[in-house]
């Protein structure tokens, strides 16, 4: 949070300004540093905030992946030492409640929170005190099976996205006219950017890949060769590849224009599994599957789940079973949202693939 001192200047004002002098920039370059600047100066989430996600939903989420994780590493030999790595922890509410759940099982790592916001940094401390915090994976212990997490992080990271014209394929970009931010197409040709396969598209059509993405499970992939270990990579997106763009905003629970407030809205992009399989396979490393949240939640169990804490607080018994259905309702969380396992080579298959 912001405390005394200059307030930051308004990032609209930087883009408008940058604009001006050097010309349009890329929807990657805008979806980047608006993150960066939204992420880094407030918590965005819970009712008061701008959106709500599955941990902070109900502790059954966060529980039930800390006992797949304690699953798969019991069955792969219990090795010691072993490390939980989140990326993007939220409020570390995640975090606090698989390593509850997974301590039951005998499962105790290190806990290490990969995160850029220096806000949420404060209020994960409450949360997980004993973790140590880091800005990418490379710091990440290099011995000892690693088991990550991150939910809702991979949409937070810049698309890019290139779009079909008359005369060929070109970024997308940010230009201004008048008083707003508008998307146009780049004037340098970016044909060789696409694969071959989808050269040829009807003008208007876009492309969106997530660099970004694609990077991190190239990373994740190495370090479970390399380490043993597993991941769960769950967020809103798709397991084929599509067109369009996806990029929205979202800002105090309702979507607004992705163009009208940078730095003061939440940017994300549906995530597109079906680019990640094929990296994560290309190094080695085993792709358990991708499923659907509430195909995976059920598998392991969440209306057993809901029943022994209602069984527990009768009190609460509506409000544990309006949050399950909240996440494998298919109309809500449990079909747009997808889990994508991951596992080191000589490690067993997981649960609810
Ligand atoms: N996983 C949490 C929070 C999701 S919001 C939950 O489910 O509640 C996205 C999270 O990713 C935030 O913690 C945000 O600060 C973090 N984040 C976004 N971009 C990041 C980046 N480039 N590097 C590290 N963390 C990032």
């Amino acid at each position: 949070m912001m405390q005394g001192g200059e307030p930051a200047e308004a990032l609209t004002a930087i883009f408008r300004r940058l604009i001006a002098n050097h010309g349009p920039i890329s929807v990657m370059h805008y979806m980047g540093e608006s993150n960066a600047r939204y992420y880094d100066g407030r918590d965005p989430l819970g009712a008061g905030g701008d959106f709500v996600t599955a941990p902070e939903i109900s502790q059954m989420f966060g529980e039930l992946i800390g006992l797949w994780l304690a699953d798969m590493w019991i069955r792969a030999g219990r090795e010691t030492p072993v490390h939980y790595v989140e990326l993007g922890p939220g409020r570390g509410t995640l975090a606090r409640d698989a390593i509850r759940a997974a301590k039951r099982y005998g499962l105790e790592p290190g806990v290490h929170l990969v995160e850029s916001s220096t806000a949420l940094k404060d209020i994960q401390l409450a949360n997980v005190p004993n973790a140590q915090w880091h800005n990418d994976l490379s710091s990440i212990p290099p011995y000892g099976p690693l088991l990550i997490v991150g939910n809702e992080f991979l949409d937070a990271l810049p698309v890019r996205q290139l779009v079909m014209t008359e005369q060929g394929w070109r970024e997308r970009m940010i230009a201004v006219e008048g008083e707003r931010f508008v998307a146009i197409a780049g004037d340098k040709p970016m044909d060789s950017a696409v694969p071959e396969a989808r050269r040829s598209a009807e003008p208007g059509t876009i492309l969106e890949t997530c660099p970004g993405a694609a990077a991190m499970a190239y990373e994740i992939a190495g370090r479970l060769v390399e380490q043993g270990g597993a991941a769960l990579l769950i967020d809103y997106g798709h397991d084929e590849p599509r067109t369009g763009s996806t990029l929205q905003a979202v800002r105090e629970h309702r979507k607004i224009d992705a163009l009208a407030l940078p730095g003061e809205a939440d940017l994300t992009a549906h995530v597109d599994f079906s680019a990640l399989a094929p990296i994560v396979q290309s190094r080695g490393c085993r792709w358990l599957g991708t499923v659907t949240q509430g195909h995976w939640l059920r598998q392991l169990g969440i209306e057993m789940r809901a029943e022994s804490l209602s069984a527990y607080a009768p009190e609460h018994k509506d409000a544990i079973h309006a949050a399950k259905d909240r996440l494998i309702g298919e109309g809500q969380m449990g079909a747009l949202f997808k889990v994508m396992g991951l596992a080191g080579p000589n490690w067993p298959d997981g649960v609810g693939f």
